[in-house]
């Protein structure tokens, strides 16, 4: 049977903290390394991120604090600060009952108030280990009766430089002390790092089975780069997820995909390391609260934030190796919750793919990418949930039941019923279509030069603008040859433009947006020829969205 936290042999006032955080009983990394570091044994642990390491390092040392002694006697290292202040503010609500003073000190904040933290006496430290050490060599932070140090993220405080200051710090420490490292991955220099400071060090590691048995979908799509942005979009219109964030390779990567995405109509957040700190958390708040729904990010700077468990992970880029891969796809399934990790492999790195999944023991499930008809039928489901809801309510009844009723007397009810859904999926323009012109270029129709397609600009002759100015927009804005450019047929207040299926396809993933005669232009597949003659606006991908400009540099006018 699995441990309760009353078998840890923890106190009472802790295992009323621990109540109190509603917290049932102890993950598998609580349970196994709590009873060891209460021995007073050194411990390298190894979990993946979102398996409760913090606590499992906590309540161990909240247990041993004496209380009335008021110095310092843990020190806990992390990588960020970000990290530090979460660390300090898990340990403070862990150690309340047993009034704990924790003080977290890290770069960025003004001494003054640190200091005041360590003048009055404090029981826990929680630092970067660049602030924890210039405290030492200024002499305000006396390490003398520290008698715990964790590290705490300790392959990301190694990744981010600071082995040399960790040593520092450790070689400042009294001979009689415990040291934990804790990391969701054990690097060579973890292990060099643990073999030249541990005594007697046990190994607890939550192995990899354990990790991915978790509730986390491990998939991947096969697909060619230049089709990465249809294929995610469409698993997003599909799946609709509440959170999810994407992992690029690169920075530049990053900015250009949520320029797209937004172009779109997605609400994204970019964060790189080019983004300073300050503009880092304003994004990464408008993502928490629900404002931005997709997270875009390099790796290195998704590392060390504390970033709220989401339900998708997506690798648009294939990860370098297995720790990268397992450190991304730890944002999601935390504490048993449901997750999706899918991961992009372009063919020629199946090899790459292959590799992860020997390290990792596991093989991840190939899935296909859905078809705009598997979308459209999603989209019924979700339609018909919503109407049998409606029915079921009465609220339907309650509003619309005589209206409904004299429709039915004139026409069909089946017809009316019809009708009704036809309007509420947004009526002309709404999302009816189900193959758009870009399904069929990568799916359905032949790619070879000729095979044409035909886009819908929302701009024509009353704006201004000549068939010379949209060749000029695809060309110097989407990149597209002249030559791939067929009939442009200028109405109104839209035109239409044949052009070759592929150019079509980069056209749609460049640029949704161009510049014609000085006005934004939105660019969208139209519909088939014979319909789009009656000259009804084609459909939106995503009507409901306001469409953002996308973040790129200055376009030029054309
Ligand atoms: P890690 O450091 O391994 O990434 P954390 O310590 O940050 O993970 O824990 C992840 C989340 O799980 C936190 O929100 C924490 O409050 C919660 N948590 C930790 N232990 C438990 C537990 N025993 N039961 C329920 N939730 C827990
Ligand atoms: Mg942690």
């Amino acid at each position: 049977m699995a441990p309760t936290f009353a078998d840890l042999h923890l106190s009472n006032d802790v295992l009323k903290a621990i109540d109190a955080l509603g917290f049932e009983e102890p993950t598998p990394i609580q349970s196994q390394t709590i009873p060891l570091l209460l021995q007073g044994h050194d411990v390298l642990a190894q979990a993946q991120t979102g398996t409760g390491k913090t606590a499992a390092f906590a309540l161990p040392i909240i247990q041993s604090v004496d209380v009335a002694k008021r110095h310092v006697q843990a020190l806990v290292l992390a990588p960020t600060r970000e990290l530090a202040v979460q660390v300090a503010e898990a340990m403070h609500n862990l150690g309340r009952t047993k009034g704990i003073a924790v003080l977290p000190v890290y770069g960025g904040q003004a001494y003054d108030r640190q200091l005041q933290g360590l003048r009055n006496g404090v029981h826990v430290v929680v630092g970067t280990p660049g602030r924890v050490m210039d405290h030492m060599r200024r002499g305000t932070l006396d390490l003398s009766t520290v008698r715990t140090v964790v590290l705490d993220e300790a392959d990301e405080m190694l990744d981010m430089g600071f082995v040399e200051d960790i040593e520092f710090i450790l070689n400042a420490v009294p001979d009689e002390r415990q040291i934990a490292l804790f990391s969701a991955t054990v690097p060579r220099r973890i292990e060099s790092l643990a073999k030249r400071y541990l005594r007697d060090p046990q190994r607890v590691t939550i192995s990899h089975d354990a990790r991915t048995e978790s509730q986390t979908r491990q998939m991947y799509i096969e697909v060619q780069y230049r089709d990465k942005i249809e294929a995610l979009t469409r698993i997003l219109d599909l799946e609709s997820p509440s959170s999810a964030i994407v992992f690029c390779r690169t920075k530049r990567e990053v900015d250009e995909l949520s320029a797209t995405l937004q172009s779109r109509g997605y609400t994204a957040a970019a964060i790189h390391g080019d983004i300073n700190q300050s503009q880092r958390e304003r994004l990464l708040q408008s993502f928490r609260d629900g404002r931005a729904e997709l997270l875009i990010a390099t790796e290195v700077a998704a590392r060390g934030l504390d970033i709220p468990d989401v339900t998708h992970v997506f690798n648009y880029d294939i990860p370098d190796d297995a720790d990268a891969y397992i450190h991304r796809i730890g944002r999601t399934g935390r504490m048993g919750k449901k997750g999706d990790a899918v991961t992009f492999v372009t063919p020629r790195e199946m090899g790459q793919l292959r590799f992860i999944e020997k390290q990792i023991h596991k093989n991840l499930r190939h899935v296909a990418v859905p078809t705009t008809g598997d979308i459209a039928a999603r989209r019924q489901e979700v339609l018909r949930a919503a109407i049998v809801t409606a029915i079921e309510s009465g609220a339907a009844a309650t509003y619309y039941s005589g209206l409904a009723e004299s429709l039915a007397k004139e026409h069909d009810p089946l017809q009316v019923a019809a009708a009704a859904i036809y309007l509420a999926n947004g009526g002309p323009g709404g999302r009816h279509e189900e193959v758009s012109a870009v399904e069929e270029m990568h799916e359905s129709q032949p790619t070879g030069p000729g095979a044409m397609a035909r886009l819908y600009l929302d701009t024509g002759r009353e704006h201004g603008v000549r068939p010379q100015d949209v060749v000029n927009a695809f060309t110097a804005e989407a990149g597209i040859a002249p030559a791939a450019i067929g009939t442009i047929d200028m109405f109104g207040d839209f035109s239409l433009v044949e052009i070759e299926r592929k150019a079509a396809a980069l056209v749609l993933e460049r640029a949704a947006l161009l510049h014609m005669h000085g006005r934004e232009v939105t660019v969208t597949p139209a519909r088939a020829k014979s319909e789009a003659k009656t000259a009804a606006p084609p459909p939106r991908d995503r009507p409901k969205k306001p469409r953002t400009k996308p973040r790129t540099g200055p376009r030029t006018l054309a």
